[in-house]
């Protein structure tokens, strides 16, 4: 998803304790935040969400509302509720969340790079740089199919590209799902704590928008739908949905990309901020009248709710942290969460 203006900043937004004043009892995880590698184990997670080497992983599941009462000090993974082929994986900060995907975001989907290699660091940089982005700010929430997903990391062998330490993460979360392997089906989608300028409310806005791509991904009939319904669109509509699109740093000369994202955005993304009627040049009544065609002809399933349901309540506490505090050691910003018992 792309992102509203931009931040390289990788501190977390940390919220002092509940009122109430949890005692901090029993200290869960000790989790890095920024400079160090991936922390796995999210803090706070339960033991059964952890991705466990000699047993492969084993991601609980979780709601859209759960997600989005998350406030993740380390990096979350969880399975979507109603679609366990959607991994949902929620980061500490936009900083990490590009060092981990903003390489797989230029290979699969960004404008002005190539599609068929991969960009070394310097090319990443300088892509990146000319987008008038940052690391931290390529994309606010990222998603792919498992076939792209394995398509890069195939290349960077073949290619002999060096890969980050989070990059190695994925790989590694990849082959344990057996995403790797030909013909899987599973998506990833991201979003990240909040912080900079990823407030929690946006969190709900960024994750119902990344769920739709999800279902694209992983259920063939809404695929289908999707491409009939761009293909019953006007060429002026499709050209409004395209300008729009490349504004926000997408390659136009993806079709698929093209009618993804536009069932993400004008369907999923109810928040002026990032999508809204003047955006692609029509009224409001135009867009509405839009969307309630593509509504009314949507495939029976999971998905079809979340097109007028609105969206969960943000959080305003930390269930997923409930008493975190940070400190800094020798320049890093080191984060520990506790539950209370
Ligand atoms: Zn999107």
């Amino acid at each position: 998803m792309s992102s509203a203006p931009g931040n390289d900043d990788d501190t977390i937004d940390i919220r002092p304790a509940n009122a109430g004043g949890v005692r901090r009892r029993r200290l869960l995880r000790l989790a890095l935040a920024g400079g160090g590698a991936v922390s796995l184990g999210a803090a706070g997670l339960g033991a059964d969400r952890l991705l466990r080497k000699d047993q492969g992983p084993a991601i609980g599941s979780a709601t859209e509302s759960a997600i989005d009462l998350e406030e993740p000090c380390g990096t979350h993974l969880s399975r979507l509720a109603p679609d366990a082929d959607v991994v949902v994986i929620d980061f500490p900060s936009l900083l990490t969340q590009g060092l981990t995907l903003d390489r797989l975001a230029a290979f699969v989907e960004k404008a002005n790079v190539p599609h068929d290699r991969l960009l070394n660091d310097a090319s990443l940089a300088a892509a990146i740089k000319a987008s008038g982005d940052t690391e931290a700010s390529y994309y606010y929430g990222h998603d792919y199919q498992a076939a792209d997903i394995a398509r890069f990391f195939r290349l960077a062998d073949s290619e002999g590209i060096a890969l980050n330490p989070h990059e190695l993460w994925l790989r590694r979360l990849m082959r344990q799902l057996g995403w790797m392997a030909q013909g899987a089906t599973g998506a990833i989608i991201t979003l990240t704590a909040a912080g900079g300028p990823v407030t929690m409310e946006m969190r709900t806005v960024i994750l119902r928008h990344e769920i739709s791509h999800g279902a694209f991904y992983t259920v063939p009939a809404y695929r289908r739908y999707t491409e009939d319904f761009w293909a019953s669109l006007t060429d002026a509509d499709r050209a409004a949905f395209t300008g729009f699109l490349g504004r926000q740093g997408y390659d136009t000369s993806l079709t698929e990309l093209m009618l993804n994202e536009s069932q993400a955005y004008l369907i999923f993304t109810r928040d002026p901020r990032f999508f809204n009627a003047a955006a692609i040049g029509k009224s409001e009544e135009e867009v509405a009248q839009l969307r309630q065609g593509f509504i009314d002809n949507m495939p029976e399933f999971w998905l079809r709710a979340l097109a007028t349901e609105p969206r969960p309540p943000a959080s305003h506490t930390m269930p997923g942290c409930p008493v975190q505090s940070a400190m800094l050691t020798d320049g890093r910003r080191t984060c520990l969460c506790y539950r209370p018992v």
